[in-house]
Parts: structure tokens; C-alpha cells; sequence
């Protein structure tokens, strides 16, 4: 199975630093290239998406979020129908910041999933430990799409909590549960991971969900370079 490290942006980077990013990751990457099954995604705020597409870039570029409306009459809406022709491989959905700011629901997240199948592309649905049971049963009626799972304590992300880093026992243990509701899906782990613990995850996730620590290439490529060496 493959393994992942994704780059959630947020609402961060302004156009000059899509560019410099860019330009550093190709630096990076171009004498010492990444492991062939490890897939990098970057989701950069929607209108950055085209900078990464056409590149040559040894990475995906995936969105954040979707509409749950196919398209219409929905003012500042992104839709299915936007992104026809374009196909992002990957779209984020769920993440903890649309369910707290948002008001999203599990319900509301499994039909932005029925979105991103529709364009044949992968949701990565996150999940914090309360909503796993609700959205493994929401899912179930899906089973055999494909999907990714990302496991994200509020209380472990850099921007809403104080707890720092998963230990990684704690998620090894953690995803005895989560493995018995999302069989056979890659359940990925994100919560302030950076270059220094990234390598404390091998062998235990699919693979990583980093926010702030995307910000920057070095960082970026340190995290999955760590995360693949261990
Ligand atoms: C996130 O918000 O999805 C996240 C993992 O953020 P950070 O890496 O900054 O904790």
C-alpha cells in the first residue's frame, strides 16, 4: 500500500510564496528524489491549485475542501462542476476547522466524499476519536471506494491545541480501534508532526497530514525524507 505525506496549506501563502515553495521543493528534490511509494500531496488554497499542475512536480496537488453542491446557483461555492476538467487527484474533507468554524456534521462530510467520487478523485476524510463510529457507519454504504482516513486529535494540531505531537504508542494504540472501523483503508496521522518526530511515525500510520510544517519545502520534504528512512 502506498504511504502519504499531505500538505494542508489552510488559508495560509500568498502567491509569491506558492512560487518560492515551488522553487525550493524542485531544489530539493531534484539530486536526491523521494521513494517511489511514498505519494506527497500539496493542497494549497484552491487558487494556487493550477501553479503545481503541468510542473513536472514529484508530487499531487489536492484541494481542501468541496462543495457539497454539484454546482448551480451557489454564490463563492468551489463545486464538482468547477472542477471538471481540472481533477485534483485529492480533496480534503471534514478537517477539524470546518467542523468547529462550519458547523460540519459526518452527514455533511460524507456527501462532500459523494463530490469528490464523482470527479474520480480520493477524499481524505479526517476524523477526531468522537466521530470515528458515526462516520464508519456513514461510510459503510461506500465501502470499496477509495479513500483516506486522517486521524487528527483536536487537542495535537499546532493551531487549536497545547498538547503537541501524538506519541506515537498512544496512536499505535489508537489505531487498533480506528483499523477495526475502516478496514483496509490507509489511515494517515497528523498533529503537529514535523522533520524532528516524523520518523516516530514509520511503521505504525499510512502516512501524514502536516499543517504549519508544510509551509515551507524544507520542512516538507524533512518530514517525508524522515518518515520514509525510518
Ligand atoms: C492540521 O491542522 O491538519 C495539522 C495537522 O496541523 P499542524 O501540523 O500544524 O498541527
Amino acid at each position: 500500500m502506498n504511504q502519504y505525506i499531505i500538505a494542508n496549506w489552510k488559508a495560509n501563502q500568498n502567491r509569491q510564496q506558492t512560487y518560492e515553495f515551488i522553487r525550493q521543493f524542485l531544489a530539493l528534490t531534484a539530486t536526491s528524489p523521494l521513494p517511489q511509494d511514498l505519494q506527497l500531496v500539496v493542497c494549497p488554497p484552491a487558487v494556487f491549485y493550477l501553479e503545481f499542475v503541468g510542473k513536472s512536480l514529484p508530487l499531487a496537488a489536492g484541494l481542501q475542501d468541496i462543495s457539497v453542491f454539484a454546482g448551480g446557483a451557489y454564490t463563492g461555492e468551489l463545486t464538482a462542476q468547477n472542477l471538471t476538467g481540472i481533477e485534483p487527484a485529492f480533496v480534503i474533507v471534514g478537517h477539524s476547522e470546518r467542523r468547529r468554524e462550519f458547523g460540519e456534521t459526518n452527514e455533511l462530510i460524507v456527501r462532500k466524499c459523494e463530490q469528490v467520487w464523482s470527479l474520480g478523485a480520493t477524499p481524505i476524510v479526517c476524523f477526531d476519536e468522537p466521530e470515528a463510529a458515526s462516520l464508519s457507519q456513514l461510510l459503510q454504504v461506500h465501502a470499496g471506494k477509495s479513500m483516506i482516513l486522517a486521524y487528527e486529535p483536536v487537542s495535537a494540531i499546532s493551531t487549536s491545541g497545547s498538547a503537541g505531537n501524538l506519541d506515537p504508542q498512544a496512536l499505535n494504540q489508537q489505531l487498533v480501534g480506528f483499523r477495526q472501523l475502516f478496514p483496509g483503508m490507509p489511515i494517515i496521522y497528523g498533529g503537529s508532526v514535523k522533520p524532528e518526530n516524523a520518523g516516530s511515525y514509520a511503521g505504525i500510520c499510512d502516512g501524514l497530514l502536516v499543517g504549519s510544517a508544510s509551509l515551507k519545502a524544507e520542512s516538507f520534504v524533512g518530514i517525508a525524507r524522515n518518515f520514509a528512512h525510518q
